[in-house]
């Protein structure tokens, strides 16, 4: 049973719905009955493994949602073999950057995005790994085709990709949608992966790249003592408590017109006690700083 959001404005909130990132079966998210214990009204959720992505599981999940009001608003991509244990390790193996794993994932992505409509849901979400720097080398023109290639598929569901941020600069992440030139690739802004990776600043990023961010994740984190790309993780930390800075977060937001949902993420899925208080809390400030702000 759900319980009422602090405010008790939540199920009717029109601009900034709160979310929650959660995983059904694979991924770090909290598992669903946390979003509707906080009475959250929206949830992004990370791919479920390939045998629970058919037509059964997600009505399964559908029901699952409609008994708490939720609403499915991102489904993102995730595939065996991706691994975050440091910098080195994520660009090596994560999303579609890998040239050894790329055709394969790009299937399971359409695939993925197959799964998602039948979630009633329009959109698909991405660590698409770390783009090339050279942006005339081959690793890069390749990525840039099954990027078109993909982004085709998703367009024939109506859909659109939303390209996770982090692993580049707001300008190389620029540069990267417009020389795949197709009209439904966006952004899901995450400042703090911009302070965990050292790539850029998430608020400079943001007005750079804010007329392209389609959903956003509200998480924080603390700068790596060294900060740089390649260099050291920063840490994540409960939202409020990093270097990101809440209340110029969502003015920012307001500045560039999003008016989206506001999908909590905490990483920390070895504690999930303290991954559900955190969010607890999230919720709270998200609420406080939105009825002063949005
Ligand atoms: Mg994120």
């Amino acid at each position: 049973m759900s319980t009422p959001s602090p405010t008790g404005s939540e199920s009717s909130q029109s601009k900034w719905p709160i979310g929650v990132f959660t995983s059904i079966d694979a991924g770090l998210g909290v598992h669903l009955d946390v979003a509707a214990e906080l009475g959250v009204p929206s949830v992004q959720i990370h791919a479920p493994h390939p045998d629970t992505r058919n037509a059964e599981a997600a009505a399964k999940f559908l029901g699952r949602c409609a008994d708490s009001a939720i609403t499915v608003t991102a489904v993102f991509g995730g595939f065996e073999g991706e691994s975050y244990a440091d910098i080195a390790t994520t660009a090596a193996t994560v999303g579609l950057v890998p040239e050894e794993t790329r055709a394969a994932r790009v299937q399971e992505m359409k695939e993925i995005s197959d799964f998602t409509t039948l979630l009633g849901c329009d959109t698909v979400a991405l660590h698409i790994g770390f783009v090339p720097e050279d942006r005339s080398c081959d690793s890069y023109t390749s990525l840039v085709a099954v990027t078109r290639e993909l982004l085709d598929h998703v367009a024939g569901n109506d859909q659109q990709l939303n390209l996770e941020t982090g692993q580049e600069s707001a300008e190389h992440l620029l540069d990267f949608i417009a020389d795949v030139e197709r009209d439904n690739l966006f952004i899901n802004f995450d400042p703090a992966n911009l302070i965990l990776y050292g790539t850029d600043h998430p608020i400079d990023a943001l007005l750079k790249v804010g007329h392209l961010v389609r959903s956003v994740h509200c998480k924080d984190a603390t700068y790596a003592p060294v900060a740089g790309r390649g260099t050291d993780w920063g840490a994540e930390v409960p939202l409020g408590e990093g270097d990101v800075g809440m209340r110029t977060y969502l003015k920012v937001l307001e500045t560039v017109g999003y008016n989206g949902p506001l999908t909590i993420e905490r990483e920390i899925a070895n504690d999930r006690e303290r991954q559900k208080a955190d969010i607890g809390a999230a919720v709270g400030l998200l609420e406080s700083l939105r009825s002063q702000i949005g």
